[in-house]
């Protein structure tokens, strides 16, 4: 007969007994839906068969029997058992229904978000975290970035000092990072081309559906460009090569499971700030030049572009005033900056940096900060730091806005904002 022997360990996700045949659910390595175990009372020892009809939910079991090559199981995959050993006995009736006919409260996923993953739709969307994170990592190393990490534990913040959370250490005071930006760039006297996947700490009292206080972020650097549009084509690249690739490796799952994922556009078109503000200003928004483009404007332009076939842009040339410190000017007005924004969401940010050392203490007094208590990173300017530039991007944005998610703690295993700190 062409079967093979083999073993199945997970958990029990559902069990029912016909007279003389029972069969199992057993959630098992990271497929996304559960095998059919099949227990035939006649051809297992007691034991077993006792198991078989009695094991509680959500139980850790270890299964041994034969994967026939006719498979009747309607969700495709089974084993014929020979022996079921329950490992780990669950105490409690879990608070999720693991079958996941019964939706639990969109919190209770987050409590128990190791019983979540239990499910199909969490396992597919972390499945999908875990492959973006390989791909980036492969990309980047792929066109001759550095990989490398930053410290987390820091004297200064990138920006000023307001956002950051703060840290005793030892005699002084410490700040969580809120960017690896004052790192990336003090690299460029030294690599030419480097790139991080970090954290980003943030103490704003945020509330909105985009924003935690913890968030994962994958910045970039890159020396001896021309301008940012060297940053904006290697951005594009890389986000255009991630749907790809997603919808490669997945796309067919995420469907399954009722995703529908992003579809890699044929271009990213670049609209500028004052672009941007014309077309708000057709929209109906009262926007003078200078403004910020709020959260109610990012989305109207969002949907504006969208329906002109456009979910993914660039928005370019911000007024410098807008922008941190170490942008660099474009002139009097403008800078060299830009975002990223997919379906109205902010999902990166970059731009060339200034790198003349007296234009960097000019822009720092510009923005009201102290150049001496930057001198760690402006020191670094003072060896030959190339013309450089790069981005910040919101690798839990880019995740979210790919699956068609509107908030962003269904793709991260445990969110950290204002109201939750545990698990
Ligand atoms: P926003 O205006 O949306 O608050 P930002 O301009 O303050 O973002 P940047 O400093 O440009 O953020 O950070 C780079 C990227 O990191 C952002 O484009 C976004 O994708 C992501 N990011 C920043 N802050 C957060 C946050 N609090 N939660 C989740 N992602 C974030
Ligand atoms: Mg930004």
């Amino acid at each position: 007969m062409g079967t093979k022997a083999g073993v199945v360990e997970g958990w029990v996700s559902n069990a029912k007994s016909l007279g003389r045949v029972a069969f199992l659910e057993v959630i098992d390595d990271l497929n996304l839906s559960p095998i059919t175990v099949v227990v035939k009372k006649d051809q297992v020892d007691p034991e077993t068969w006792t198991t078989a009809t009695r094991v509680k939910l959500g139980s850790a079991v270890r299964v041994e029997g034969v994967f026939p090559e006719v498979v009747v199981s309607r969700k495709g995959r089974e084993i014929q058992a020979s022996r079921i050993t329950v490992l780990s006995e669950t105490l409690e009736i879990p608070p999720i229904d693991l079958t996941g006919k019964t939706p639990a409260s969109f919190d209770l996923y987050i409590d128990y978000r190791y019983l979540a993953l239990r499910l199909p739709r969490f396992r597919a969307v972390f499945i999908a975290r875990s492959k973006l994170m390989g791909f980036t990592r492969e990309f980047f190393a792929k066109q001759g970035f550095l990989e490398v990490n930053t410290p987390k534990i820091v004297g200064a913040g990138a920006e000023g000092g307001a956002t950051l959370f703060t840290v005793d250490y030892f005699e002084r005071k410490a700040y969580l990072s809120q960017s690896p930006q004052l790192y990336k760039q003090m690299l460029m006297c030294g690599v030419p081309r480097v790139f991080e996947i970090a954290p980003y700490f943030r103490a704003e009292k945020f509330s909105t559906p985009r924003h935690l206080n913890e968030s994962w972020g994958l910045d970039v650097e890159m020396a001896f460009i021309d301008s940012e549009e060297d940053v904006m084509r290697i951005l594009e690249d890389f986000v255009r090569g991630a749907i790809r690739y997603l919808r490669s490796q997945m796309g067919e799952t995420l469907r399954e499971v009722g995703f529908e994922l992003l579809e890699e556009p044929a271009n990213i078109p670049k609209v500028t700030y004052s672009e941007a503000l014309d077309t708000l200003g057709k929209l109906g928004f009262s926007l003078q030049w200078g403004d910020d483009l709020d959260t109610q404007a990012e989305k109207a332009l969002g949907e504006h572009l969208q329906n002109q076939g456009y979910p993914i842009y660039f928005i370019t040339k911000y007024p410098w005033d807008a922008k941190p410190f170490y942008i660099m000017r474009e002139n009097d007005k403008l800078s060299r900056s830009f975002d990223l924004d997919i379906r109205g969401i902010e999902v990166a940010s970059g731009g060339q940096r200034e790198h003349r050392y007296t234009e960097l203490l000019k822009n720092l007094k510009a923005k009201g900060l102290n150049p001496e208590e930057f001198s760690f990173y402006t020191q670094a300017f003072k060896y030959g730091m190339p013309p450089h530039g790069g981005f910040g991007l919101g690798l839990d944005r880019l995740l979210m806005t790919m699956l068609g998610l509107s908030n962003i703690r269904e793709v991260v295993l445990f969110p950290r904002d204002r109201f939750r700190l545990v698990p």
